[in-house]
Formats: structure tokens, sequence, C-alpha cells
């Protein structure tokens, strides 16, 4: 895990650096970072009178959430859903509705995303920071039990199938969080905001002087530092997937945290990493896992039906590959990588 901390400060530092500077009229930006949420650190960068009081009620919010959706507490609604398999769990509406989004990725991608994944993340030791590899045999059994077709939800209420079944929100978590606090900044209206919660970036608005935000992509390797290119736009989540932030090595291999459903093994699809760039940060957290486990060609297909969905794919083979939609917005810096042909 070791880069996870210093990567995401590195990417909060140029995005702070993306920002005007202050022009006549206009407030200095104000600037708040949490590490105690999400397993990552979380930031948020606005122009708004009274900015400190709007910041402590969505941080307020970020610490809600978290108690609600953490996969490392017993007593979340996550945590009190794993130790009841098979029963009904009465959640918070928020628990539901994220489970139900969750599933309805889980349908769109074939199981790609799949929030039952937990006995397997558990397995690998992802969730508790503590990671090695496990014996095969183990993989094996933990995956017997992911199905998300066994997850069910309803008025107020969340059950898996049977004992061993388990779930784990964390692919999805983050994006919602940060939609959620772009909302509130909106209700008080902050018309002008950068939010970045590890990794999933929201735009708020338009930078202060009126021209867009110019949102860096962070160069997709352990280690690198710096970014690749970056998207100018404004009112849009960039939300990516890769394996160089979270991992562990065992004999000289490298393993990091997102999975393939299909074989409990981490996700080795071709790429580096996936960025989605949509409205709402919990669909884009979402197809950015889910196109980082299927790679290229069938995370394509997968955005190619969806409106309003763009992506960014970075391949093992330093290619980019950029959607129709970005190919203007997205500007490639880092000149070791080479745009690749949708
Ligand atoms: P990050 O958390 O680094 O931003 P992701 O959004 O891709 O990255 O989410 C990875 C997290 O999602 C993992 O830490 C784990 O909790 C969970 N996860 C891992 N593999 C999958 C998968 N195939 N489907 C759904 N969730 C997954
Ligand atoms: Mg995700």
């Amino acid at each position: 895990m070791k880069y996870r901390i210093g990567a995401l400060l590195i990417c909060g530092i140029l995005l702070a650096g993306l920002l005007p500077g202050c022009t006549s009229g206009q407030s200095e930006p104000v600037f708040r970072t949490k590490t105690d949420v999400f397993g990552t650190v979380i930031q948020i960068t606005l122009h708004a009178y009274e900015a400190e009081d709007v910041l402590d009620a969505v941080f307020e919010r970020m610490d809600k959430l978290h108690a609600l959706l953490t996969v490392n507490a017993v007593d979340s609604d996550v945590g009190r859903i794993n130790q009841n398999p098979g029963r009904w769990t009465e959640v918070d509406p928020v628990t539901v509705s994220l489970v139900e989004t969750a599933l309805r990725y889980a349908r769109l991608s074939d199981g790609a995303f799949d929030c039952t994944i937990a006995p397997v993340t558990t397995l690998w030791g992802f969730p508790s920071g503590m990671p090695s590899l496990p014996e095969p045999a183990a993989i094996r059994e933990a995956l017997a039990q992911v199905d998300y077709t066994r997850l069910e939800t309803r008025d107020r209420a969340v059950r898996t199938a049977s004992p061993g079944m388990a779930i784990d929100l964390g692919g999805i978590a983050k994006g919602y969080a940060c939609d959620e606090a772009a909302a509130l900044l909106r209700q008080q209206g902050v018309t002008s905001a950068i939010l970045d919660f590890g990794g999933n970036v929201y735009a708020l608005g338009n930078k202060p002087d009126g021209s867009l935000w110019k949102v860096g992509l962070q160069t997709p390797v352990a280690g690198a530092g710096g970014i690749i290119g970056h998207i100018t736009c404004a009112d849009k989540a960039i939300v990516t997937s890769g394996g160089y932030e979270r991992w562990f090595e065992e004999n000289g291999v490298t393993y990091h945290h997102i999975l393939d459903p299909a074989t409990g093994y981490p996700a080795d699809s071709g790429l580096l990493s996936a960025t989605i760039v949509t409205d709402s940060a919990t669909n884009a957290d979402a197809l950015s896992t889910a196109c980082f486990v299927l790679g290229v060609e069938e995370g394509l297909a997968l955005i190619a039906g969806l409106d309003g969905v763009e992506a960014i794919f970075v391949t093992t083979a330093r290619e980019v590959i950029v959607t129709d939609g970005l190919q203007t917005a997205f500007t490639l810096t880092d000149e070791t990588f080479t745009r690749g042909k949708p």
C-alpha cells in the first residue's frame, strides 16, 4: 500500500496548482483535507462566502456516510448486513439505494463489477490494509460465495442469500460520497469547487473566472508521480480505477486491489487505468472499476451503450484510448504514452 497516500497528495497538489490565482473581486480559495474516511484522502477546494461553515457541514456528512458504508466496522450498515447473512437487515435508505445502484452496474457489466466480492477482498486482506497472497483453494472457496444475483433489497432493508456471503461497497462508495458532497455544496450556493476523493474527482461549475476546469490525470504507474494529461470540463465527475495505488508485492509479483470476480485474482485485462467522465461520480466510480476489470474492448462496448458516458483507457502497452466525446477535452502531455484508436 506504500504509494497510496503519497500519490493522492501529489494529485491534490497538481489540482490545486491548476486553480486560478486570486483575481480582483474573488475570494481566496478555501482548501480542506480529511484523511480518516473511505480509506483515502479527500479534499475540497472552493470559492465561497462562509466557506469554512459550508465545509464543516459537508465533512460532517462525509463522516456519517463513512460510518454507514465502511466494510471495516461491525456496526456500519455494511458490517451489519455482513453479520446477518440470509436475513433482512434494516439499513439507511442511502445504503439500500447504493446497493441497488451497485446491482444495476453488476448486471450492466455482467458481473465484472460485483459488490458481493467481499469474501474474496477480505481473504486477500485488502480491506484491513494487510494484504497477502491467499492459497488457490481458499480463493476458489471464497469465490463460490460471490454472486450479485443472490443479493436483494427492499424498502429499508438488504439481504444476502446465505452464510459466507458479504458485500463491499468500496468500488462505489467514494463516488457516492463525492456526489453527496457536491449536492450539499450546491445547496449552500457554491458554484465553483473541486472535490478530490482519492481518484474520484468532481469539477463543480466552472472556475471562478468562468473558464473550464483543467483536471490532471495521474500517471497510472506506481510511484511515477506527475500527470499523464488533463481534461477540461465543467460539472463533471472524473473517476479513475487503476492497479497502481493499492498493491503489495510477494515473491517479485505485484498484486493490486481490484479483483476480477471471474477469477478471484487481481484484474489483468491489459489496462493500467480506466477513467470515466460523466455527470454522476457514483456511476463513474462503478463504471471505472467495471471497465478496469473488463479491459479496452469490453469496456468500450459497455460505455457505448450508455448516454453521456466517456472514457479514457491507458493500456499496459502505454497506449491511451479516448472515446469520441473526449477527443478535444483530453490533452495527453506525457510523451512516453501514445494515443491509440478507440
Ligand atoms: P479505489 O477504491 O482505489 O478508488 P475502485 O473504485 O476501483 O478503486 O474500487 C476498488 C475497491 O472496490 C476495492 O478496494 C474493493 O473494496 C472493491 N472491489 C474490488 N474488486 C471489485 C469488483 N470487481 N467489483 C466491485 N468492487 C470491487
Ligand atoms: Mg470504483
